[in-house]
């Protein structure tokens, strides 16, 4: 997880749409030139990968807007660094708690440490995670956010025009988002993490990162619904939504479909 370059991590999926794979979480850039929106934003220490792979995307300047699937640590770095240059961010009004962390929901780093006690790919991860500002605060202010109601279907007024799926369980206010033929998932259905000994696969993230596991299997159900052509999740790379039905239905992952 340490050596990380754009060439390799920045997929464009669509025109005007590019899965970016972080060392240990994703970001997607959607636009063109001036006008872009930056979905998720990678760990505090990602805030230069951030940049420097929407400089490889094509866009310019800093986003309209920061859109988050959830309001993780490793998911809202650079968004708290672009809200502080008064770029907006976003997320369904259940999240809303999450993101100011007046009702926090994350794994608790006491967790993490004993999870990383009995496995070395854990420790791994959460040696990882606190090099790249895990236990910094990802506070948002109460002003830096804009919030919008999960309703299925809702397309918000923003670069790309997201289209919100909501797939509460990860946090109470997880959402996904279609953009033309691509699937931004988030941490409702993943295909890789530092934790996981399944890399390329779809599957579920394990139950200590799940605030209500069994509503994440039932987000992931829905998800396999979804008519779109690829999942750009919020771990791992991107997979044909083919593939992820398929291998949401083998024994891998406890999902009863
Ligand atoms: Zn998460």
């Amino acid at each position: 997880m340490t050596s990380w370059d754009t060439h390799d991590n920045v997929h464009v999926l669509d025109s005007g749409l590019a899965l970016v794979t972080g060392p240990a979480s994703n970001w997607v850039v959607v636009g063109t030139g001036d006008s872009w929106l930056l979905v998720d934003g990678g760990y505090p220490g990602d805030m230069d990968r951030v940049m420097a792979s929407a400089r490889a995307a094509g866009v310019r300047g800093l986003p309209e807007a920061v859109l988050l699937t959830h309001a993780h640590v490793d998911h809202v770095g650079a968004a708290r660094r672009l809200a502080a240059d008064g770029v907006p961010v976003w997320c369904a009004a259940a999240e809303l708690g999450n993101a100011t962390g007046e009702t926090p929901s994350q794994i608790a780093p006491e967790t993490a440490y004993a999870k990383a006690a009995a496995s070395p790919l854990w420790g791994a991860w959460v040696h990882h995670a606190v090099a790249a500002g895990g236990l910094e605060s990802q506070r948002l202010r109460p002003a830096q956010l804009r919030s919008f109601a999960a309703r299925a279907g809702n397309v918000l007024d923003l670069p790309g025009h997201p289209v919100v799926i909501p797939s509460t369980g990860h946090t109470p206010g997880h959402t996904s988002f279609q953009v033309g033929p691509v699937l931004v998932g988030g941490d409702a259905v993943v295909t890789a993490h530092p934790t996981s000994p399944v890399e390329g696969r779809a599957q579920l993230l394990d139950a200590a990162f799940q605030d209500d596991y069994e509503a994440t299997t039932q987000a992931a159900q829905r998800l396999c619904e979804v008519q779109a052509e690829v999942l750009a999740p919020g771990h791992g790379p991107a997979l044909e939504m083919s593939a992820v039905r398929e291998e949401l239905r083998s024994a891998h992952v406890p999902v009863d479909l």
